[in-house]
């Protein structure tokens, strides 16, 4: 048996960030060949639309084309362990992202060479930048007439406020794409169209001076020999701590579909990309090769297999060693938790799984029992802190048709709830619950599940309020006192978490002025 040392050491846990259609799916599947962990690419296309065919609610994803699920793929590359961890790319899903993300050690962006750095990229970089997470950038596309790569360096300093650094260089574009130099081992690998296949046998042409380039790739390569002497100078040599604490990206260039520059991401998220490190916890910060195993649940997801009503956990490790017979805790309940039954995702297949160490993901399957933000470990009274509930900016007062279905409305509610599907919120006076979301579509996936699982069709109609600001107080009974002042506006969420409703940005200024012993948060960290 191997030391948990060493199995950390060998663990890499990372999210691919990008703006929808930059090449997420077709990037993932690729690294996918590497990984030894399918045999043909295509599968990750496959499986989206088997969860099409098998998923009801998955509807509405197919309709609009977007991938709403996330999920997790375990794949072993050279020595290390890789997990990669899905998210969702539209905007309306970006709370499930956001906490996708506290659950890896780095990010890949993908950027479309042809667009830039566009509005999801940004928004999911700023939650990486909260973390410091680390981001090895990949531009995309480069067998299409894109945009001029000196531009495109630039858009990542001026808006996304990185320092980018490029570890390799484009010859040519689109038609002429040539190939990558790369400035490292100061040689050119030349572009070939791809298949679905590992490239091994990449033509390899040595020194970026060689005048063979200048015979092959003619005007391209004078071109790119010029931006690569601009780029030396302008451009600072890659420094690992800056990449590490999030302020500087090694950039690739390629092509995902042609299978051309994946290789050398993945490399580098071996080489570059961090292993699992301490996680801060309310009592004490948890070390990743501590022997007793500490885990939280980062996302639920429900009904992924159609054929079982249960949901499953999604529990990143943080320290310890998994086994199967192990007797494990809910912290927030004290109930015990079936270590038996969890799975871990080996490509596609969901494997029943034997060990488990601080950077995997564990699926725990389970009705109810788990709830995001929850701390699982073997007893110790341990919560895990940094996981964001966002203040919702949209809400919807919601009532059930048929009234006979009350029940189910509550319980389909609390469950969504729980997932992070919606937040519900019971007002403290009582009257319809309210829902909170951060984009217009959460509202019809709930509405829609809704009616498909729970079978309780709800009537949703805007509410007057604007914002939502969860309170707290270091003064013993101002939240009583608060509550009771304001009880016509004071609503509990899912987990009993008092907080006030607001009509204007201007009642806050107002509540402010009024009540300078309360806290008002937009996050909410954890449960
Ligand atoms: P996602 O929405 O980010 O997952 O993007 P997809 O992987 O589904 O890709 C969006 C579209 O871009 C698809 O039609 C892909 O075939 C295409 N695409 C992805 N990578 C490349 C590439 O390197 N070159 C070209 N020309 N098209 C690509």
């Amino acid at each position: 048996m191997s030391s948990i040392a060493t199995e950390v050491s060998r663990r890499r846990t990372f999210a691919i960030i990008s703006h929808p259609d930059a090449g997420k799916t077709t990037l993932t599947e690729k690294l996918l060949l590497y990984a030894g962990a399918i045999q043909i690419a295509g599968s990750v296309k496959a499986r989206k639309a088997s969860r099409h065919a098998t998923s009801d609610w998955m509807e509405i994803e197919k309709q609009r084309g977007i991938s709403v699920a996330s999920s997790v793929m375990q794949m072993e590359y050279r020595d290390c362990v890789v997990n990669l961890l899905d998210t969702p790319g539209h905007a309306d899903f970006s709370e499930d992202t956001y906490r996708v993300l506290t659950a890896v050690d780095a990010a890949l962006m993908v950027i479309d060479a042809a667009k830039g750095v566009e509005a999801q990229t940004l928004r999911l970089l700023e939650v990486c930048r909260a973390r410091n997470t680390p981001i090895i950038t990949f531009m995309n596309k480069m067998d299409r007439e894109v945009r001029p790569p000196l531009e495109l360096m630039d858009e990542i300093e001026s808006i996304l406020k990185l320092t980018a650094t490029p570890f390799t260089w484009p010859i040519g574009m689109g038609k002429l794409f040539g190939g990558v130099a790369d400035l490292r081992s100061n040689q050119m690998r030349v572009f070939k169209a791809g298949e679905d296949r590992r490239q091994d046998d990449v033509e390899i042409i040595e020194g970026l001076d060689n005048p063979l380039l200048k015979e092959r790739f003619e005007d391209s390569y004078d071109q790119a020999r010029s931006e690569m002497d601009l780029i030396r100078d302008a451009s600072p040599e890659y420094d690992a701590p800056e990449f590490l604490s999030g302020r500087q990206t090694p950039v690739f260039f390629g092509s995902a579909v042609n299978n051309f520059g994946v290789r050398e991401v993945l490399d580098a998220l071996i080489d570059l990309a961090p292993p699992p490190g301490p996680k801060p916890a309310i009592q004490r910060v948890v070390e990743p090769t501590e022997p007793k195993f500490t885990g939280v649940v980062f996302k639920i997801q429900a009904n992924m297999d159609p054929a079982h009503r249960d949901r499953i956990a999604f529990v990143r490790v943080a320290s310890g060693r998994f086994e199967r017979e192990m007797k494990l805790v809910v912290t927030r309940t004290g109930k015990a938790v079936r270590a038996s039954s969890a799975v871990s995702f080996l490509s596609q297949r969901r494997d029943l799984l034997d060990e488990a160490f601080a950077g995997d993901i564990l699926g725990i399957p389970n009705r109810g029992l788990l709830q995001l933000g929850d701390t699982i470990t073997e007893g110790e009274d341990l919560q895990f802190t940094g996981l964001p509930f966002f203040a919702p900016e949209l809400f919807h007062e919601v009532e059930v048709k048929d009234p006979l279905r009350f029940k189910q409305l509550r319980t389909g509610l609390q469950q969504l709830g729980e997932e992070g599907a919606i937040q519900v919120f019971r007002m403290a006076l009582g009257g319809p619950l309210l829902l909170g979301a951060a984009g217009a579509l959460q509202f019809e996936v709930v509405a829609h599940r809704l009616a498909h699982e729970y079978k309780a069709e709800a009537r949703m109609q805007p509410s007057k309020y604007r914002m939502a600001r969860w309170i707290t107080s270091d003064l013993p009974g101002e939240v009583d006192r608060f509550i009771d002042a304001n009880g016509h506006r004071v609503a509990y969420d899912v987990v009993e978490a008092p907080a006030v409703l607001l009509e204007r940005p201007y009642d806050l200024k107002v509540l402010g002025d009024l009540w300078p012993n309360i806290k008002l948060h937009t996050l909410r960290e954890h449960a």
